[in-house]
């Protein structure tokens, strides 16, 4: 069995879990090594204290998860089959009585909860997500070289969009044409929509890209990352078209200092909080507070945002083998949206920054 079922193994010993049933894209991948987006189809994973795992997948994808590596059983079903008869069948072939049962809660919806909770109805339902997101929260050598990879796919794509900022270009001209140029280099996959935003727009930190025009003494912000074999990367960066004035300048310099001091406070020993606060303290004193609404960032892997969670509260210990972002931001309406963003990885001596585009402000002529 391969270590990272091993690790969730353990837990279900301690903890008396005869069954966990894994059924979300992301962990069902980290478990077993498959991928697939099943729509509204069942997936499932399900693990056993000591008797074999079995993947539950659409009869279509069966030869996919052969390929893929998992040399356990795989249950195929078809589109008229009841694939929570085989379900059953399967984890009664394996454990007579199920008492505690793992699943994801947050991902499971209600009506799958009904069935398993029929099928099994002696059985109490407990949470597997926080063990699994700490599992992934800690990443392998064979996680962070990819990751790295997604991360140099992302630096270029910045690269691309500061070619690309030209008069009379619209935000999404500039986006299309990232993204048509990672397709070349053959992404198929964005970790999230590709954000270009400008002038007023970027004072809105999720702002949707449309049909404004570029134009001189705005800030261009880009937010956008890259799916390298299941895994993603998030870069923020923000850029000037022509001269801007001083308090653009004062916002720019702000969120920089900030998030460069959290980069360098980033080590093993250190709390999530006191990263957050070490940039956020920054852009307070400067006055801009009220203008840094969201957390300082979030862990990276498999999914775009998972743990840590770096905000002001979170007491968790920054641990070496952590991916997680750094991105403060200063929001001030009609005036300027500025966010800078870094994946790091946490090492004995401190972070290493993993997206490379220069973070000195870039004015485009
Ligand atoms: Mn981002
Ligand atoms: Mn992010």
């Amino acid at each position: 069995m391969n270590q990272r079922i091993q690790k969730l193994q353990a837990w279900m010993k301690e903890n008396g879990i005869e069954v966990s049933f894994i059924t979300s894209s992301e962990n069902v991948f980290y478990l077993s090594g498959f991928f697939t987006n099943p729509h509204e189809r069942l997936l499932g994973l399900a693990v056993f204290q000591q008797e074999d795992p079995f993947l539950v997948c659409p009869g279509m994808e069966v030869n996919d998860v052969k390929s893929s590596g998992w040399n356990q059983e795989i249950i195929g079903y078809s589109d008229i089959d009841n694939p929570w008869e085989l379900v059953h069948t399967s984890i009664q072939k394996r454990v007579n009585r199920v008492r505690n049962a793992a699943i994801e809660k947050e991902h499971m919806n209600v009506e799958r909860y009904e069935h398993l909770s029929a099928l099994f109805p002696d059985a109490a339902f407990v949470s597997a997500e926080e063990k699994l997101r700490k599992l992934r929260m800690i990443k392998d050598a064979k996680e962070l070289k990819i990751i790295e990879e997604a991360c140099a796919l992302a630096d270029y794509a910045i690269e691309v969009g500061c070619s690309e900022i030209k008069e009379g270009r619209t935000e999404l001209d500039v986006l299309n044409a990232v993204e048509y140029a990672l397709k070349q280099k053959g992404v198929t996959e964005m970790s999230f929509s590709t954000m270009v935003l400008t002038g007023a727009n970027a004072a809105s930190p999720h702002g949707n890209p449309g049909s404004t025009k570029i134009q001189k003494g705005d800030l261009v912000l880009f937010d956008l990352g890259v799916v390298v074999d299941r895994y993603c990367s998030d870069i923020t960066r923000t850029v000037a078209y022509g001269d801007i004035n001083d308090k653009q300048k004062e916002i720019y310099d702000t969120v920089l200092k900030a998030q460069a001091a959290a980069v360098q406070a980033s080590r093993p020993g250190v709390t999530a909080a006191e990263v957050d606060l070490t940039a956020r303290r920054i852009i307070s004193d400067a006055g801009y507070g009220e203008y840094f609404p969201h957390r300082l960032g979030h862990g990276l892997g498999i999914s775009v945002h998972e743990y840590p969670s770096m905000t002001e509260t979170n007491q968790l210990v920054i641990e070496e083998g952590m991916v997680y972002t750094i991105e403060p931001g200063i929001y001030v309406p009609n005036v300027a949206g500025v966010r800078i963003e870094d994946d790091i990885y946490i090492t004995a001596d401190g972070a290493n920054v993993l997206t490379k585009f220069p973070k000195e402000l870039q004015i485009i002529r």
